[in-house]
């Protein structure tokens, strides 16, 4: 009989898919089963430091527990259990049901939504084989996420938490073999900790080297050396064992054998000392160090791509400790775009909900410390707080600076924070006002002339043409795609470099943008090309402008057809091998934005284009030199180019059945031009 088909709790069912993540997790995906201590680690020392705070108001939530926070991790080779105890704030029985009985929550959720539309979105792994696919998708995310608790099940077969919610007078067990079904009822007091929460490990056949002292030890020190609440392991040793051969750790069940009759020796021994890494001068902090806490304090599993660690003072005092992670954390683009620094006061972990670094910086982890801040503030009056403004000006300003240091000093490794955050930091250009300028000097683009390599617009800036006053850009969905728009002809004639934007938010902060160092930004796909000072590279290719008046008089003529079709239709200097294009009028949204709000259904009136023809074309000229005696055909000539327009534009032509009527009509002329010329 397994402990979960006890009589004494009614039995109940996971949520959703709990019992196929577990098997997922158990068996296919997580290499690494080590991850169970870490998460329980840092499940017991959040449940600590809520109790620390919440204590602050109300100290008789400690009890007569005046030790302060502790974790106690003890081994029982006879029971072949592993125990994680803390006393921390403790769960109810109801909470119990909650926390560890349905996925409703954090990381879990957000894995669970990654499986089902993610996988593949995250663009990382994406094989031939669906088989392959899928699970190195999964494999991605697990890495990724972390699951929490359910790790637990890795490395056992049966799970009991036995807790008592500080300042509660019941107390309750929680129990499952994680396949699905848990059951919860009630114990005596003397059963579960004073306050707090004892997560029981029985350990599966396979699992016993989580029975050794050296191996937990060994990956305490690893994963969660730097948890700010101190760690103690219990085990015991044969009285005749020395240090050394504990520390062999595998040999111990062999030493065990031989030597049965000696009484054995119970250690406890502190393993972590709970002391904050971030207080710690920066000279005194190896980067293995740094890194440990990265993980166990951002939920990473990565190495850090930059780490910031300083010490204010002065007018504030506060201490930061601050990472840029080298992978995308998997929220960087939920809706909520949530910040995950955590906010101490004088060691004591407040909340991680205050917005200590702009939205555009949320892919940060890490601490900031304050000695400034008053413990007994809500959170609410936290946040609202002239301190927590001043340090996080002082903190958002530093990691720009850091940003900054690292452009300068190391491209390459700038370039990668630039690929994983730049859309993120983009952000910042639209919503930081007093920042702007100093966040497009972050900022890397892709263009016409840079290939492969990221373009600063300072580097763009020193590359201006004879006669340039702006930075031109386009916008678009794809790269490749934007680089053969008609749009950029007579830019490439005069070798004109053009800012390639392609992420979702590019179109909204380049309206708002303030230019870069005296030069506005300016579309491509917008208003006349101010191109006709800019010298061509080809000083003998026929140059934008005026191409005679039988070729004025049929732009206008195309004009008068095409009506209120358009805003204006007239001679491009932007074209030199296409015939036509479409360009947003002056002061209207650019090309890529106008499709983008209509598309949303925002545009209540979708502003008219500009229908540029190329006049040095061979089609332009002999349309211009056609006698205009035929009004039927000129009018199926003008739609017809002002279709072809839109379709380069990425749209779709206006009426299609007309526009089949007239290359019909168009086709039957030419073809019965060439009969004609054949007989
Ligand atoms: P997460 O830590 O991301 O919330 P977990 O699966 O690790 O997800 O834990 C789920 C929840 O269970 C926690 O949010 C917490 O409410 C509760 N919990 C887990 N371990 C403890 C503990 N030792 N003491 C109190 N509550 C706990
Ligand atoms: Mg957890």
């Amino acid at each position: 009989m397994t402990m979960a088909d006890e009589k004494s709790g009614h039995k109940q069912a996971f949520g959703a898919d709990v019992a196929r993540l577990l098997h997922m997790m158990v068996h296919s995906v997580y290499s690494d089963k080590s991850v169970f201590l870490r998460e329980l680690i840092s499940n017991a020392a959040d449940a600590c430091e809520k109790l620390r705070y919440q204590a602050i108001a109300r100290p008789e939530l400690l009890g007569d527990d005046a030790s302060g926070m502790r974790i106690d991790i003890t081994l029982d080779r006879a029971r072949r259990t592993l125990t994680v105890a803390d006393n921390g704030v403790g769960m109810t029985a109801e909470e119990m049901t909650e926390a560890l009985g349905t996925i409703a929550r954090s990381g879990t959720r957000a894995f669970m939504e990654g499986l089902q539309g993610g996988a593949n979105n995250q663009g990382k792994t994406q094989d031939a084989s669906e088989d392959t696919a899928t699970a190195s998708g999964e494999a991605h995310l697990i890495g990724q996420f972390g699951v929490g608790f359910y790790a637990a099940f890795m490395v056992a077969d049966q799970v009991e938490v036995f807790s008592r919610k500080a300042g509660a007078d019941t107390a309750a067990r929680w129990s499952s073999d994680g396949k699905g079904e848990f059951t919860v009822s009630p114990v005596d007091l003397a059963d579960a900790p004073a306050h707090g929460a004892r997560v029981v490990l029985h350990l599966m056949d396979g699992a016993d080297e989580w029975l050794d002292p050296a191996n937990v030890r060994r990956h305490i020190r690893d994963q969660s050396g730097h948890v700010p609440v101190p760690v103690t392991l219990h085990f015991t040793r044969p009285a005749q064992d020395d240090d050394a051969a504990a520390d062999n750790g595998v040999e111990s069940d062999a030493a065990d054998a031989e030597k049965p009759a000696k009484p054995d020796e119970a250690v406890d021994e502190q393993i972590v000392d709970g002391s904050a890494l971030w207080t710690r001068s920066r000279n005194d902090v190896k980067p293995e160090e740094y890194t440990d806490f990265y993980r166990s304090v951002g939920g990473m599993f990565d190495e850090p791509a930059m780490t910031i660690h300083y010490r204010a003072e002065g007018r504030h005092e506060f201490s930061a400790l601050l990472f840029t992670p080298s992978s995308r954390p998997f929220d960087l683009l939920d809706p909520e775009r949530k910040g995950r620094v955590k906010l101490y006061v004088k060691r004591v972990f407040i909340t991680d909900d205050t917005e200590i670094l702009p939205r555009y910086l949320r892919f940060m982890r890490g601490v900031v410390d304050s000695a400034d801040l008053p413990l007994n503030l809500s959170r609410e009056m936290i946040q609202n707080s002239p301190v927590l403004r001043a340090i996080s000006q002082n903190v958002t300003g530093r990691v720009l600076t850091e940003l900054e240091k690292l452009a300068e000093s190391d491209a390459d490794a700038y370039a990668k924070v630039w690929e994983n955050f730049g859309p993120v930091i983009k952000e910042g250009v639209h919503e930081d006002f007093a920042r702007q300028e100093r966040l497009l000097g972050l900022a890397r683009f892709r263009t016409t002339t840079g290939g492969d390599s990221w373009r600063s617009l300072k580097d763009y800036v020193a590359n201006l043409r004879e006669n340039q006053t702006a930075i031109y850009y386009i916008t678009g969905d794809a790269a490749a795609k934007l680089e053969s728009s008609p749009h950029l002809e007579g830019y490439r004639a005069r070798g004109v470099e053009v800012l390639l934007l392609t992420d979702p938010v590019d179109s909204f902060w380049v309206m708002g943008a303030p230019g870069f160092e005296g030069k506005p930004l300016r579309s491509v796909t917008q208003g006349g090309a101010d191109l006709d000072l800019i010298p061509l590279i080809d000083a003998d290719a026929p140059k934008g402008g005026d191409a005679g008046p039988e070729v004025t008089a049929f732009i206008t003529a195309v004009k008068e057809t095409l009506g209120d079709a358009v805003t204006d239709v007239r001679a491009s200097n932007r074209l030199t091998d296409s015939v036509v294009c479409l360009v947003a009028p002056g002061g209207g949204y650019d090309r890529h934005m106008e499709r983008l709000l209509s598309g949303f259904g925002r545009l209540d009136q979708a502003t008219k284009p500009v229908l540029e023809i190329n006049p040095h074309h061979a089609l332009t000229q002999a349309l211009a030199a056609l006698p205009a005696d035929d009004p039927d055909f000129r009018s199926d000539v003008a739609h017809l180019l002002l279709d072809e327009a839109a379709i380069l534009d990425g749209g779709q032509v206006g009426d299609a059945s007309a526009f089949a009527g007239r290359l019909t009509r168009l086709l039957a002329r030419a073809a019965r031009g060439k009969q004609q010329a054949s007989n």
